[in-house]
Parts: C-alpha cells; structure tokens; sequence
C-alpha cells in the first residue's frame, strides 16, 4: 500500500464540558462508594465503562436507581426530576455542562416572558429533553421549520437549538420557521444556544475534510456531537464514524493519500491516538 498522510483537525476530542463533567465525577467517587448516574455521564461507552469500575453505575430511570448518591449528566436534567430528587432526600451530583445550562436558563426566561418556546433539536435526546422541561409546557422540539407552522401558533414564538447543532442548520432552521409563520405572528425571538467548542470542531473538520481523501470520525456512535462531525465531512469526502481503533477497515484505506481525522467533544485522546497509530500501521505512512 502506497504510503499515507495522517493528519488530525486542529480542533478535535474532548471539550471543557466533557472533561469537568468526568473529573467532577472522578472526584464524587473517591467520596462515595456508590452513585447512580441518571443515563451515560458522557455519550462515550469507554468512559462510562471506566468510571463503572469505581463503582458509579448508570441508571435510565429515577425509579431504578438503587443508590443513596445520584449524579446528573453532562446533558443536563429537566426542572420537574431534580424536584423528585429532592424530594427523596438523595444527595446530588451535578455535572451539567455550563453552556448546557445557559441554554436551559434561556429556555425559562422566554418561557416566563409569554413566549412559545420551539427548541431545534433531536426530541428523543437527553439535553433536548432537558430543555423541554425548563421551556415551559407549551414548548417542542422539531428539526423541521416548516412543520412549525401546523402547530397553535401564538403571538410570541421563541426558538433556541440543542447546543450540538451545527449553526449552518439553525439558521436554516430559523429562516424555515420565519417563512413558515409570518405574518400570523408578530413577534419571534432567537437565543443563539449553539456550543462555541462544538463549531470550532465542525469548522476544523470541514476544513480538513476539503483537503483530504477519507475522514474518520471518532467518537461514541450515540453521540449528537460526533454525528454532527460526520454530518458535515460526508458531501465533502468518504466519511466513516468509529469508537475505537478495532472497527477500521483496511479497504478503506485503498487509494488514499490523505486522511483525516476529527474526533467529537466526549471522545478521550488516548481513542485518538489509537486511532492514528492503527492507520499508521495499515498505510506505513507518517
Ligand atoms: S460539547 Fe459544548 S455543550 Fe456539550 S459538553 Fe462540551 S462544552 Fe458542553
């Protein structure tokens, strides 16, 4: 095989929220012996497998968990389980990312000041449910624009995005929902929610995906993030999301010069480096 070029994105890999989050958990679980944390810490099956080995298990529901200590996820958490929780006297461990929060804060300010809140972004993901619980009952969470316009409309329409969407697909988002409810309502406000480390990635990643043959992606096959990366490299280049090192194909490589490789924001930098090592070993190229 002819020698390849490996190069990684200039910015790839875990983020400040993901890195907090299992640091404040390591932490907890040097204090308690077990904790129950309400769905993955982070989307990445290594981690949370790591971290089960000092005794922090993950729970789906509230009802299951069996633990004194319950951590909250990098996702965040709805308003309506944190009462629950409370209200079982259990102890709380919180690592809800920062920029997770603010766009939950921006939820219940429009909320509370009358508008109806449409939130851009997977229903079925655990942050999207969060926001749903501080966005007030009237809220939804749709990925299509134009499919707003069949919902009651009122007079005040505020639209915020899961924090992981890429900003080229809000602003479209955006523009469908303005051409899909004027003029029926008079007013609509956007929070821009949009994680500043989940761009910078993005963009790298296009970047590198111009230039290069293949692009894989690396990260935990549910997570919004890493999906995102792929989302933007595949119109570019052949495009192929893994976890770890152990699922790249050797045909893959045929006819390659150029790869490239990004990484999403929960994936740990020892999977990355596996990841440039194997193609190193495929390819003997640098
Ligand atoms: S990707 Fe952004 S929002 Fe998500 S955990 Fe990292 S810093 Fe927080």
């Amino acid at each position: 095989m002819a020698k390849i070029k490996v190069k990684k994105a200039r910015e790839l890999g875990s983020c400040f929220g993901v890195r907090r989050a299992i640091e404040i958990i390591d932490k907890a679980a040097k204090e308690y012996r077990h904790i129950s944390t309400l769905g993955p810490i982070v989307h990445n099956r290594l981690v949370v497998t790591k971290l089960s080995e000092t005794g922090v298990k993950v729970v789906n529901e509230l009802d299951q968990a069996k633990d004194r200590v319950i951590a909250i996820a990098s996702h965040g958490a709805p308003p309506q389980l944190l009462s629950q929780i409370q209200a079982r006297k259990l102890q709380v461990i919180d690592t809800t990312c920062p920029i997770v929060r603010s766009a939950q804060k921006a939820a219940k300010k429009l909320a509370d000041a009358g508008f109806r809140v449409i939130i851009f972004g997977e229903a079925t993901h655990p942050e999207v449910k969060g926001l749903l619980g501080w966005a007030g009952s009237s809220a939804v969470a749709t990925m299509n624009g134009a499919e707003v316009a069949k919902l009651e409309l009122t007079p005040r329409l505020g639209i915020i995005s899961q924090t992981t969407q890429s900003q080229a697909s809000f602003v479209g988002f955006c523009n469908d929902v303005i051409k899909a409810v004027f003029p029926a309502v008079l007013e609509i406000r956007i929070v821009n929610t949009l994680c500043q480390e989940t761009q910078k990635r993005q963009q790298a990643a296009v970047e590198l995906a111009a230039e290069s043959d293949l692009m894989i992606v690396v990260g935990g096959h549910n997570s919004a993030n890493t999906q995102r990366l792929a989302e933007v490299c595949t119109p570019l280049v052949e495009t192929h999301l893994i976890e770890t090192a152990a699922e790249i194909k050797e045909d893959w490589l045929t006819g390659k010069q150029h790869i490239g490789i990004t990484a999403g924001a929960s994936t740990s930098d020892q999977a990355i480096e596996e990841v440039v090592l194997k193609l190193q070993s495929l390819s003997g190229g640098n």
